[in-house]
């Protein structure tokens, strides 16, 4: 009967140097899979493959080592370190070479290791070492399971450090993206990305045909991008009854180089509520949103509505999208600098009414 050998995860892992790596991943822009697709939650490419590694290769620090690992480990450790330099190691010491698996798992993790030779042919040889010596069929490869994949980083990892990989995922953008990284790409190559491209020229000139009547470009030429629309209530204050447009936020852009903002026009006169763009602003010269924790204050005469009454005025309105009030028109001018704000006019409102006509 053989004794369980603890795997390397199981007694230390280079936490610190990974993260390392790991953080110097993010600012990656080319040829790294999270420029295929937006994905949430991300894995660090650096950290899966340090910690399939160190969950695949036993700790030869570990009585119940299979010494056919300890022995092959040592000369695959050697000959990296004969070739690539690095500190002195007794190899016949399990202890010394877990300090040497586990450095080479810290350097390794670097992204700009992650295709050099000498790191894949001796990760794939030390888990191909390790599967025979664990039990593995000769000739066989161990199978890294993840059930929900996501992104694809933990599959991508396997398949790089030599095992095979088996990925699922409940959601079908998961899974396609996971056909893409682990399938498409290596069987296609380049003719994928030229592909990819020719048809998303191709679907971009289609939607443009299709949809430029609904997009009709201002008297200067810039071309509107987006309509900004909120939905509105009914002031319940007393005598008021003011439309209040329900708004969490003022913020059109809120970044270093760009801040635009709504700001609120009350006129309480006519108990009519209207917006103006401010360009550049300050935190300071905005102000607060409609709409707290569900409940709408009305800037006219200071009343809040209550959460019930906003749901029982929307759902008679079933959802209130299609008296939405138009605040704000998004657009780009044709020398593609950055996108701009402007108030809406008739034709914007025009322009509306016609294309939800069409959806009907
Ligand atoms: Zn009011």
């Amino acid at each position: 009967m053989t004794k369980y050998p603890k795997r390397l995860i199981e007694v230390d892992l280079p936490i610190k140097k990974i993260s390392e790596h790991a953080r110097r991943e993010k600012s990656i822009r080319h040829g790294h899979i999270s420029t295929l697709h937006i994905w949430w939650a991300r894995r660090p490419l650096a950290a899966c493959r340090a910690v399939i590694c160190a969950a695949l290769w036993p700790d030869p620090g570990d009585t119940n080592c299979p010494e056919k690992f300890k022995s092959e480990a040592a000369s695959l450790m050697k000959a990296f370190r004969d070739k690539r330099g690095g500190k002195p190691y007794d190899w016949n010491d399990g202890i010394e070479l877990r300090k040497a698996l586990l450095e080479f798992i810290a350097d390794f993790a670097n992204w700009d290791n992650s295709t050099n030779r000498d790191f894949l042919d001796t990760s794939r040889a030390l888990t191909k070492v390790a599967h025979e010596s664990l039990g593995g069929e000769p000739g066989t490869r161990p199978l890294v399971v993840d059930p929900f994949a996501g992104g694809g980083a933990i599959p991508l990892e396997a398949l790089r450090v030599g095992a095979d990989a088996f990925a699922s995922d409940l959601n079908p953008v998961a899974v396609l993206l996971n056909k893409v990284v682990l399938e498409y790409i290596p069987q296609y190559g380049q003719r994928l990305a030229d592909e990819v491209r020719k048809w998303g020229e191709w679907i971009k000139k289609e939607a443009e045909k299709e949809l430029a009547e609904f997009y009709p470009k201002d008297s200067d030429g810039a071309t509107p991008i987006a309509y900004l629309w909120a939905r509105t209530i009914q002031c319940e204050g007393p005598g008021c009854g003011a439309e209040v447009p329900l708004m969490r936020s003022l913020w059109l852009a809120k970044k270093s180089s760009r801040s635009v903002a709504l700001r609120l026009l009350t006129d309480k006169k006519n108990k009519h509520i209207d917006f103006e763009i401010i360009e550049n602003a300050n935190a300071k010269d905005v102000g607060e949103g409609t709409v707290k924790r569900g409940s709408a204050t009305c800037s006219v005469c200071g009343y809040t509505t209550p959460v019930p009454r906003i749901r029982e005025q929307l759902k008679m309105r079933r959802g209130g999208a299609s008296d939405a009030r138009l605040l704000c028109v998004v657009a780009k001018r044709n020398d593609g600098a950055a996108r701009f704000y402007r108030a809406p006019n008739a034709n914007d409102v025009a322009v509306a009414r016609k294309t939800s006509s069409e959806l009907v």
